[in-house]
């Protein structure tokens, strides 16, 4: 028994990953005695923010940002197109208020991509709620589109239409940030219960009606294929807005989706390809402000608000840009360890939690293994990203460049090179763990990494996936590609994709911890004797284009 027992403790301690706590220590201190995070932050939000894909603001906060890279010595920082993304777009100006009964300024922005009203316009406002029941129910979503059209048409010549029913505000009792307890935490490194799902019609683009099995099944389809619903579901706003310039509407508004009290979230007026027309000018308001609008509607008490909107799409040209930038691996240069995290914004803020905050943290990674001279067997990559917000284009189309083609599973040499890919992308939450993404092997690895910031609050290891940002562009050809487990903080009811994702809502504290925790895994990654070990490769996706 003793001699077994020895050998079992033998084998242990072989399997085990290495970690150097010497370097860790290092790390630590100069992320958090000096840490650079937040100054990366306040140029890409502050200065140049928003960063919206294709637009001015983005290109000169990417031209920042490799100007910062080649400043500590990472020569090779550069813009590196991927294609075209669509119309370049810049808001310059922008007011709306109401006129009548009563003079009052509005909370808002005008979504992305809205068209320029070429000056002021006073105008009534019409109330014509529309109502899809189930987007994604493609045949009753036609007919619901097609009586709403027959419905309204003739009424919203010079108008300006309010596209939403107003909505209860009830007072909140729950704290608007929170952070994952142990008992979270817990529940969150659960596996997810084992379903029977039903086959997803690729064709027919078609998901199930129950919630519970409607999300099982989304998060099991590649990237590429969830994609093609987002790209559908863009779509029928695109159908509106047709139907809005047809029938003469001068704009739209929509209240916030979320929050109150002056939060307003809100994304894009529409298509942002430079071959179809400008979408109609859509303003989102905070919800207290559309329902004081609707209800004076609704008691047929004559209103006039007043919006202008300017914009220009001058200073860039619509390209879609990545930011990419090597540390040369010294015995494996040509093996590489990848970070990072899209670099693109909405517009309402200036893009601080999303993702300001994985972009900043990725910049000091890069910069802490610079400035601490260490050792890198591996080449170290960061790539920045744009078009996120609208399908994870950027990564997407690096990787197929790059790697393979998740459609053929043709694959690049570079495939069999990359030791992995992490990503930083729920906002300011600091790094409670990580999803291994159904990787079962790399969990012993990840284990040995994080324990060295257990006291840091990075605990966790989740078998589970995680989607929604780029590092499913890796996972879909089978590369090794992770997001952390991070708390919510403030993002879902204040921050993502609102007026308020500004600079105050990143928290200091969290962007070090996150910086210094991912420069010992890279560290680590970049060093360990082997790559990082794989799952299966997935199976081309056969899918109509
Ligand atoms: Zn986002």
């Amino acid at each position: 028994m003793k001699l077994l027992a020895l050998s079992l403790v033998s084998l242990a301690l072989c399997a085990q990953e290495k970690v150097d706590l010497a370097v860790i220590q290092r790390i630590k201190t100069e992320a958090f005695q000096n840490s650079k995070v937040m100054d990366h932050l306040f140029w890409i939000t502050d200065v140049y923010g928003p960063r919206l894909t294709g637009s001015p603001g983005f290109t000169a906060a990417a031209n920042w940002t490799v100007k910062r890279l080649k400043e500590y010595g990472i020569e090779d920082a550069a813009t590196q197109p991927w294609g075209k993304f669509g119309r370049s777009w810049r808001l310059t100006k922008f007011s709306i208020s109401i006129q009548e009964p009563e003079y009052a300024p509005l909370i808002g922005f005008p979504l992305a991509w809205s068209a320029d009203t070429k000056g002021p316009i006073v105008t009534e406002p019409v109330l014509a709620p529309l109502k899809i029941t189930d987007r994604l129910d493609r045949k009753k979503t036609d007919e619901e589109l097609q009586a709403y059209f027959q419905e309204q048409k003739g009424k919203l010549r010079g108008k300006i239409v309010l596209l939403e029913k107003p909505r209860d505000v009830t007072p909140r009792t729950t704290a608007p940030a929170s952070r994952y307890s142990d008992a979270d935490l817990a529940k969150e490194a659960e596996a997810s219960t084992p379903q029977a799902l039903p086959v997803f019609d690729i064709e027919k683009m078609i998901l199930p009606e129950k919630p519970a099995e409607r999300h099982a099944l989304f998060d099991l389809l590649p990237l590429d294929v969830q994609a093609k619903i987002w790209e559908y579901e863009d779509g029928l706003t695109d159908r509106v807005n047709q139907f809005l310039a047809r029938e003469g509407a001068v704009a739209a508004i929509v209240p916030s989706y979320n929050a109150d009290a002056g939060t307003v979230f809100g994304e894009a007026a529409g298509t942002y390809t430079s071959d179809q027309p400008t979408a109609e000018p859509r303003i989102a308001l905070t919800i207290e402000h559309y329902n004081r609008i609707a209800r004076l509607l609704e008691k047929k008490v004559p209103v006039k608000l007043e919006l202008e909107v300017r914009t220009t799409g001058e200073g860039a040209t619509g390209e879609g840009l990545n930011i990419v930038a090597n540390i040369p691996g010294t015995a494996k240069p040509d093996e590489v360890v990848m970070v990072g995290a899209h670099f693109d914004s909405w517009i309402g803020g200036t893009g601080a939690t999303d993702n300001g905050a994985g972009s900043a943290v990725m910049v000091e990674v890069m910069r802490i293994l610079k400035s601490l001279h260490l050792k890198l067997d591996r080449t170290v990559r960061l790539g920045l990203w744009s078009g996120e917000e609208q399908g994870i284009y950027g990564s997407r189309a690096y990787v197929k460049e790059t790697f393979g083609d998740p459609a053929s599973m043709q694959l690049k040499p570079a495939h069999a090179k990359l030791a992995g890919y992490f990503n930083y992308d729920n906002g300011t939450g600091k790094i409670r763990g990580v999803y291994l993404q159904g990787n079962d092997a790399m969990r012993p690895v990840f284990e040995a990494w994080l324990a060295p910031f257990r006291d840091l609050g990075a605990t966790t290891i989740s078998i589970r996936n995680t989607g929604g940002t780029d590092h499913q562009s890796f996972d879909q050809v089978g590369l090794p590609g992770f997001q952390f487990i991070q708390d919510e903080v403030e993002y879902e009811r204040i921050t993502h994709h609102s007026n308020m994702d500004v600079y105050d809502h990143v928290v200091p504290a969290d962007l070090m911890q996150a910086s210094a925790v991912i420069a010992s895994i890279v560290y680590h990654a970049a060093n360990r004797p082997d790559l990082l070990p794989r799952k299966e490769l997935p199976t081309p996706i056969k899918m109509r284009n």
